[in-house]
């Protein structure tokens, strides 16, 4: 299959055409071998020694993603946290490198823990504001600026291509975290970005089933090879029963993705001016501080995650939350199944999410379903 003469939908629900010369199979084999033959003259011909380093049962699942995110070369890590953490272990100890104050949790954790500690200069800002990303950053020693958007929890939205113009005019990479748009709705790499990272437990592989993560790089360069040193030295690799369910998993990814947009959408404009609400933060409603550049950048939908912030602050939120039916109280995002989280419990101190805040991730059930469910909640919580 020629991946630039279809629609992305073809690429994932085929797994680009694949089939197995030797036996005629359209779904790949699971190659488990640990270790690879060498030829009787010393050489390593297939280009395979030890799967630390490299395995087959990757190559179908990062050929699909590289075509989806437009890039030239995957590289699939044992989770999400693998993957953005080679990244920032590709720097050197001096490296000066901005991220945002609202970012998905554990990695901030990461930066600030032992990302400072062992000597990346690591400066948070507020990364919505293109004026604060240009006074923060420094010709020649800033070398990366990360980025999430719609960002975890409040779905914060940055603009990906006026982004890579500051960093690039600086001389710095830019890394798109881009667990929550998915290649589906945003494509980072033809908006300017040079890496694209995903929590492949989440989206990708849809089905809560499996942690995962991949990188996918605009250009092979000598920094995605450093990158790849990463992977094959520190050993974040993915096992060969993963990789195989994650290619299972992106088969209906359009499907899965498309479906939680229409349903979030929905959820979003019906409790944006209920009674019991708060706030409802979601990109997709138009008077959220970043609607215009998703609408932009995102194409088809906003995504499957919102947060509610409940009237009567975290005590109601944490009843709704108890009160939920359908919606299942857990952490998380992306699978089939909606989920729904006191996101200020899970983070504590230092937060940027307010006490009365609900995280929710919108699966494929019946948006009817869980519109009923979140009022008879929130009922219950005032009751
Ligand atoms: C889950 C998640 C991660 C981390 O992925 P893991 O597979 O849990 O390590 C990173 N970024 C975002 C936005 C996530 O949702």
């Amino acid at each position: 299959m020629d991946a630039k003469k279809v629609h992305p939908e073809t690429v994932a629900a085929q797994a680009l055409g694949w089939v197995d010369e030797r036996t005629r199979a359209i779904t790949p084999p699971i190659h488990v071998s640990s270790t690879y033959l060498r030829d009787p003259d010393n050489q390593y011909r297939s280009g395979r020694v030890y799967a630390r380093a490299d395995n087959p049962a990757f190559d179908q699942a990062e050929a699909v993603l590289c075509a989806l995110e437009r890039g030239a070369q995957a590289a699939l890590f044992a989770s999400g946290m693998a993957a953005a953490t080679a990244v920032f272990q590709a720097l050197s100890p001096g490296d000066h490198v901005l991220a945002p104050k609202v970012m998905y949790w554990s990695l901030r954790n990461w930066l600030m823990g032992f990302a400072s500690h062992w000597g990346l200069q690591v400066e948070l800002i507020e990364m919505t504001d293109p004026a604060a990303m240009r006074a923060a950053i420094r010709p020649g020693q800033t070398k990366l600026v990360w980025i999430e958007t719609p960002a975890n929890p409040l779905w914060t939205v940055t603009d990906i291509a006026e982004t890579a113009g500051i960093a690039h005019a600086a001389g710095a990479v830019l890394a798109v975290d881009s667990t929550v748009a998915t290649p589906v709705l945003t494509l980072p790499l033809t908006l300017g970005a040079d890496l694209v990272m995903h929590a492949a437990t989440k989206y990708l592989n849809g089905h809560s089933d499996l942690i995962a993560g991949v990188l996918v790089t605009r250009e092979d360069n000598e920094l995605w090879q450093r990158i790849r040193k990463v992977r094959a030295q520190l050993g974040g690799t993915l096992g060969s029963f993963e990789s195989w369910l994650l290619l299972r998993g992106m088969r209906t990814l359009h499907l899965r993705v498309h479906a939680a947009c229409t349903s979030a959408q929905r959820i979003a404009e019906h409790f944006a001016a209920h009674p019991l609400v708060e706030a409802v933060l979601y990109p997709g409603l138009p008077g959220a501080p970043g609607h215009a550049v998703a609408a932009r950048q995102m194409k088809g939908g906003f995504g499957g995650m919102m947060s509610i912030r409940a009237k009567g602050g975290e005590a109601a939120a944490i009843a709704v939350a108890a009160n939920t039916e359908l919606w299942k109280r857990a952490t998380s995002l992306g699978g089939t199944e909606s989920l729904i989280e006191h996101r200020a419990s899970v983070e504590g101190a230092g937060t940027p999410a307010p006490p009365d805040l609900l995280r929710l991730s919108v699966g494929i059930e019946h948006a009817d379903d869980l519109i009923a469910d979140l009022e008879q909640a929130l009922r219950r919580a005032h009751a």
